[in-house]
């Protein structure tokens, strides 16, 4: 059975704890539910994880009614969480306050859900959804400070972020890793001869053009002005080497069609794998090396950072 409601004909004000207690009282709700209304409200408030809010509230919801699967998913930041197992008869709920959309909630058991249950999901529901959209927003805002307004793809800090994971995980897992700097040849004159919106919409386009030519499991930046870095998860130097040439021939063959011109461009590149005992700060100074010495060499080229030789000697 599926049933759907919305829950944003709510009261827009948030009630305090003894304002909610007054409100229960008022209605006969019984002294042990009044008590755990009131645990679980202030327990959804001790989190903005949207995995930790949902678990709290399940936890609670599992004493008040049996289910045997619960599904959450909220598009927007990808959120797709799975508690339990999924069962034939489901009751689905689309949850919205004061218009907003804030995600899809399926329970799921073997038999059919009953009237006098709807009724108490839909009490629970209500200590729900604002926690939730706490934690909706507050997600969001995390993420969209992870993000480069200019081209749309992962910013600095996002890279920051990822790059101390992947590398923490590279070395526990001992896989390979490899970070590529691409850097645009001559942006300057680019900016200078035809103006920075032409600069802005070049930007937009390469970035574009990178991630084009990456795998769903590569990452790409935006490091700085005209500057990108390519995360490569399981990749070894070599692999990472031809990588960056394919990205290196793609941008040459490229056009690049803003409002008034057709522009050909070039970038460079360096390119670096994780060696035992290398930090994430590491990694990239030895891609950025690798870059420098691409420009040095003419630009338009993949530089790949050598790794040192450790030569054992050998006794007698
Ligand atoms: P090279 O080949 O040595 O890399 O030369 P370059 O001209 O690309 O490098 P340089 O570092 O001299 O210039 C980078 C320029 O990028 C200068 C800066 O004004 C421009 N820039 C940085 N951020 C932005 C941006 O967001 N939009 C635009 N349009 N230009 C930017
Ligand atoms: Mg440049
Ligand atoms: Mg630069």
């Amino acid at each position: 059975m599926a049933t759907h409601i919305n829950t944003d004909n709510q009261d827009a004000s948030l009630a305090s704890s003894a304002d909610l207690a007054a409100d229960l009282g008022h209605l006969g709700v019984a002294p042990d539910e009044l008590q755990q209304t009131l645990k679980l409200a202030g327990l959804l408030q001790t989190s903005l994880e949207l995995e930790t809010v949902l678990n709290y509230f399940l936890e609670a919801a599992a004493d008040r009614f049996r289910f045997d699967g619960a599904e959450f998913t909220y598009p927007p930041l990808e959120a797709e969480l799975q508690f339990g197992s999924r069962r034939a008869h489901t009751c689905a709920y689309r949850l919205k306050l004061a218009g907003e959309y804030l995600g899809e909630l399926v329970f799921s058991r073997r038999s059919r859900f009953a009237e006098s249950e709807l009724q108490t999901i839909e009490n629970l529901l209500s200590q729900l959804i604002y926690p939730l959209r706490n934690a909706i927003w507050y997600q969001r805002a995390l993420r969209s400070a992870q993000i480069d307004p200019l081209t749309g793809i992962n910013n600095r800090t996002a890279m920051d972020n990822m790059l101390t994971r992947e590398v923490d995980l590279a070395h526990r897992n001992q896989t390979p890793l490899s970070l590529i700097v691409a850097d645009i040849d001559f942006f300057k004159a680019i900016n200078d001869q035809y103006g920075h919106a032409t600069g802005d919409e070049v930007l937009r386009q390469f970035s574009q053009a990178i991630s084009e030519n990456l795998r769903s499991s590569d990452i790409v930046f935006r490091y700085g002005g005209e500057e990108f870095v390519i995360l490569l998860t399981g990749t070894n130097r070599e692999d990472a080497a031809l990588v960056a040439e394919r990205i290196r021939g793609a941008i040459e063959q490229a056009t690049f069609a803003c409002e008034r011109v057709r522009l050909k461009l070039t970038a460079s590149f360096g390119a670096a794998s994780l060696a035992p005992g290398d930090g994430p700060e590491a990694l990239f100074r030895k891609a950025d090396a690798a870059l420098y010495q691409a420009k040095e060499a003419g630009r338009n080229c993949v530089v790949s950072h050598q790794p040192e030789l450790h030569i054992q000697e050998a006794n007698g």
